[in-house]
């Protein structure tokens, strides 16, 4: 059995109350149960009597406790009963009072019972204990099998479609869910069955979670919320007990919504955990979920959303019909999706006039809704600093940078060389992007370090939004890529381990180029890698041969090199500009696009 972390406390807690209960038992209880007595031997007793020297006695069918008249402190002898016949008329002569002497011996039953009792209290002040150390809720150590879904009350979750901003293909399909728990005659008369369950799947932050919270608002239901990691549980079999738990609890509440939050979790795909017995728990948990999915009558109107940023790691048994059959995709906003989230967020908070969202937007191409709303509230934070009572342009400017890059940091140490290398670098990025056809414009270039890292960067916006790229587009980014690092090379003759970044991102683009672009020379239409997690980060496996891959890798190399004799030309042919903007950066620290473009257009123009 596979021992989970968390029981180590448990034994650990028992283990100290054992050794309470043994102490108990050593030293206190016999206490109670034999007081300092003193054995004697049955002639001792007789004589004892003979000299009339016994006080009191007491005769049981064990033994014979008795007391004696010389000595003042009380103290009590025992000894053993023999078959004497005359005992009694010895009693009766020596005159000793017949009484009650040994203490009353606890019953067998009795010492059973108090020590089950000792040993559930312990175990329920533990579980309490461990509860609230787990946060989890009250509940008692009988109740670990039970869910702790939350039920919220529909006020409670108090989110409906209007808090979601984008996302309209996601909300189109969550209306009919929320339609059918509305109305759902019109469904069951026509003879249609909705699909049992919804799984949301996209990149972490989209708002999948916001979006089910939304759908019980809008429906108007009670919502049971859990997270996939709270089905793992310490005990084997107890993450199951809780899938049963938690639909019993909602079949109860129907019509109803039941949220599984990060269902890959538990609902990873079985057949790789093979081996050493793999993970029982997990595997018993999701078994009993297909069970419980299948066991449910979906006319009753239960309806199960899921969430997960790894649908490819998904069992297949789960997304089979009548499971979760419906797929809806919740992917990073585009450009207006970016701004109607900006607008959504910043309703609370008090705006200039001149702010402008279309612009914040722009700039933050790949950024997740949850990563917009972390902006609109670093601005906010921004401008309080500042002692203002407005958010400005600049607030939000500066805090998408704090997003994307972390905090400037102003007290940080860069040494007048390091300065001049970072200048010619970020330069070079912004040249070889300006000089180059279909690259998207430079808007900031910065030499200020920030928390992340970065001693500086080049920031570009696309003037529109594009999904495809074309070879030419890939062929160029690598070039500005390798552009940091070009001018390195041409100014001081040596490199530095600043372009680690730079390398990494050229290298990933060259290599999605060649192996799932179609766009090298060499292989024509073949795919060679497949992304195998999507969602993040998007790691890559091969699918093709050992060749195949060395290949691949002289491929991309070409390409790079290519792209960085190319940044080199271009960088050789302007240096001059190369050197008066470097210097321009290293005077000002941050140069905005339109600063930047005027130096060099003007001088080309003084050239010509
Ligand atoms: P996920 O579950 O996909 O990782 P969440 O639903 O937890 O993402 O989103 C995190 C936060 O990001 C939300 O609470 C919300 O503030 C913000 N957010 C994300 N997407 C949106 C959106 N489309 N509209 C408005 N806010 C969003
Ligand atoms: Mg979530
Ligand atoms: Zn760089």
């Amino acid at each position: 059995m596979k021992h989970e972390k968390p029981s180590k406390p448990l034994l650990y807690y028992y283990g100290i109350a054992m050794l309470i209960w043994l102490l108990l038992n050593l030293f206190v209880f016999p206490l109670f149960n034999k007081p300092a007595v003193e054995n004697v031997a049955y002639t001792t007793f007789v004589n004892m009597l003979y000299q009339k020297q016994v006080s009191e006695v007491e005769v049981t069918s064990t033994q014979i406790a008795f007391r004696s008249n010389i000595e003042q402190d009380g103290k009590t002898y025992v000894t053993v009963p023999m078959n004497d016949p005359g005992l009694v008329d010895r009693l009766v002569a020596s005159g000793a009072e017949s009484k009650q002497i040994l203490p009353k011996q606890m019953s067998p039953l009795v010492s059973w019972v108090l020590t089950l009792a000792i040993f559930i209290v312990m175990g329920q002040v533990l579980s309490r204990y461990m509860m609230k150390k787990m946060g989890g809720g009250t509940g008692n150590f009988m109740s670990f099998g039970k869910s702790n879904a939350r039920v919220y009350v529909p006020a409670q979750t108090g989110k409906t479609f209007a808090d979601v901003a984008g996302q309209d293909e996601a909300k189109e399909a969550l209306q009919e869910i929320v339609d059918f728990l509305h109305e759902p005659g019109k469904y069951t008369k026509i003879g249609a069955t909705l699909p049992k369950g919804a799984l949301l799947v996209g990149p972490p932050g989209t708002g999948k979670t916001l979006l089910a919270q939304a759908a019980a608002g809008e429906a108007n239901v009670p919502f049971f919320s859990i997270s996939g990691s709270e089905f793992v549980e310490m005990f084997v079999g107890m993450g199951a007990a809780k899938v049963r738990d938690l639909f019993k609890q909602a079949n109860e509440k129907a019509p109803c919504i039941v949220f599984i939050d990060e269902i890959d979790t538990i609902g990873k795909r079985r057949d790789n955990m093979s081996g050493l017995g793999g993970n029982d728990e997990r595997e018993q948990t999701l078994n009993q979920l297909l069970t419980e999915m299948d066991g449910f009558d979906g006319k009753k109107g239960v309806v199960i959303l899921a969430a997960t940023n790894r649908p490819d790691s998904l069992d297949k048994a789960l997304l089979r019909p009548g499971r979760f059959d419906r797929r809806v995709p919740v992917e990073l906003p585009d450009l207006a999706g970016r701004e109607a989230i900006l607008h959504v967020h910043a309703k609370k908070i008090n705006l200039a006039p001149n702010v402008n969202f279309n612009a914040i937007a722009r700039a933050t191409a790949g950024a997740s809704g949850a990563d917009l709303a972390n902006m609109i509230n670093e601005a906010a934070l921004r401008a309080v600093r500042l002692h203002r009572d407005q958010v400005e342009q600049s607030d939000l400017e500066e805090a998408v940078e704090t997003v994307l890059a972390g905090y400037q940091r102003k007290n940080a140490v860069v040494s007048p060389k390091e300065k001049q290398i970072v200048a010619y670098h970020e330069i070079g990025h912004a040249l070889v992007a300006a000089k180059q056809k279909d690259s998207a414009p430079v808007t900031k270039i910065t030499i200020i370090p920030r928390t992340s890292g970065a001693l500086g960067y080049t920031m570009q916006v696309a003037e529109e939004e594009s999904r495809l790229m074309s070879k030419e587009e890939a062929f160029n980014r690598i070039a500005t890529l390798t552009g940091g690092r070009a001018a390195e090379e041409l100014i001081f003759g040596s490199v530095t381990s600043g372009a680690s970044n730079d390398i990494e991102q050229a290298t990933k683009l060259a290599r999605a180029m060649v192996t799932r672009f179609g766009m090298s020379d060499t292989f024509d239409m073949m795919a060679l890698e497949t992304v195998t997690n999507q969602y993040l980060g998007g790691d890559t496996a091969l699918a093709c041969s050992e060749t195949t891959a060395s290949q691949v890798d002289q491929e991309v190399l070409s390409i790079i090199k290519k792209a960085h004799a190319k940044a080199l030309g271009i960088l050789k042919d302007h240096a001059a500009k190369l050197n008066e903007l470097a210097q321009y950066l290293l005077d000002k620290e941050t140069l905005t696009g339109e600063e930047f473009m005027a130096i060099l257009n003007e001088k080309e123009e003084d050239k010509e």
